[in-house]
């Protein structure tokens, strides 16, 4: 369902009337995870400035070690719900099991399936059953066509307002986190019909590497990419090296916008 062969044109999806897939690159910003109200609100406020309306930030948050911080949960969604009410904004987080997906669809105007359930199928065929838009993440050793069989399980219950995200696959490079796999992008584009965005946050897992990552995703032609931001990521809860501050956030825009390739 999802290919191209079947239907030429492209998807457009919509969160709350921002488009994902028109024709022009848009932006997912937030931070990693939900740690309080005021912390969401900053980041939210920077994004409003700008004219970003894309909220995204983990509640439940799949950390590899059980003694990581793992997410406020509902509490989360409920922060997310209020700061987007407050500013006028999308939510998009993170569910990681079926029994989440009708509470969690309360607050989140886009459900994200993370990297690490890219093949959970029980969770895929939920988000399928919903009737909001989802976001799925490449797995973390996933291949290109092990990730459009898994965007056909959501698409196949009948939800077709769904985004592909890459987020880095793991290779033998140990200079990132993960090697952004830039080519998978016009893969995807090319074979399937889906809008395709890219994180910069996860695929380097450098803060240093955010722009140039950013800038590679837009000229290729990826729909959106998503990049953290955290108030104050030395003290934040978990991907301290990663996320960007709210000033680097605004060089990270103005950066962009003075290459030409932002508007
Ligand atoms: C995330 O986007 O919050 C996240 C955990 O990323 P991934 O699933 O790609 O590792
Ligand atoms: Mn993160």
């Amino acid at each position: 369902l999802v290919s191209r062969k079947r239907q030429p044109e492209d998807t457009m999806v919509e969160i709350k009337g921002e488009k994902i897939g028109d024709g022009e690159q848009r932006f997912v910003f937030g931070p990693c995870a939900v740690e309080s109200y005021e912390q969401v609100f900053e980041v939210a406020k920077a994004m409003r400035a700008r004219g970003e309306r894309l909220l995204r930030g983990g509640a439940f948050k799949p950390r590899t070690s059980p003694y990581d911080f793992q997410g406020l949960g509902v509490d989360g969604l409920k922060i997310l719900k209020r700061v987007a009410d407050e500013l006028d904004m999308a939510v998009i987080s993170e569910i990681v099991t079926p029994a989440h997906m009708e509470i969690a669809c309360e607050y989140v105007d886009m459900i994200q399936i993370g990297a690490r359930n890219m093949q959970n199928f029980a969770l895929l065929k939920e988000a399928g059953a919903m009737k909001k838009p989802v976001l799925l993440k490449r797995g973390l050793a996933a291949t290109i066509e092990e990730f459009i069989h898994a965007a056909e399980y959501i698409v196949t219950q009948g939800n077709e307002q769904l985004v592909l995200c890459e987020r880095g696959i793991r290779t033998y490079e140990k200079a990132t986190r993960n090697t952004l796999d830039i080519s998978a992008v016009s893969i995807l584009k090319q074979e399937t019909h889906l809008p395709v965005m890219v994180d910069v946050t996860h695929s380097g897992g450098r803060r240093d590497l955010v722009l140039p990552l950013a800038k590679a995703a837009l000229a290729i032609g990826a729909d959106a990419v998503m990049v953290e931001v955290h108030p104050d990521p030395a003290v934040a809860l978990s991907d301290a090296a990663q996320q960007l501050d709210i000033a680097q956030f605004h060089q990270f825009l103005d950066a962009l916008i003075a290459s030409g390739l932002y508007r």
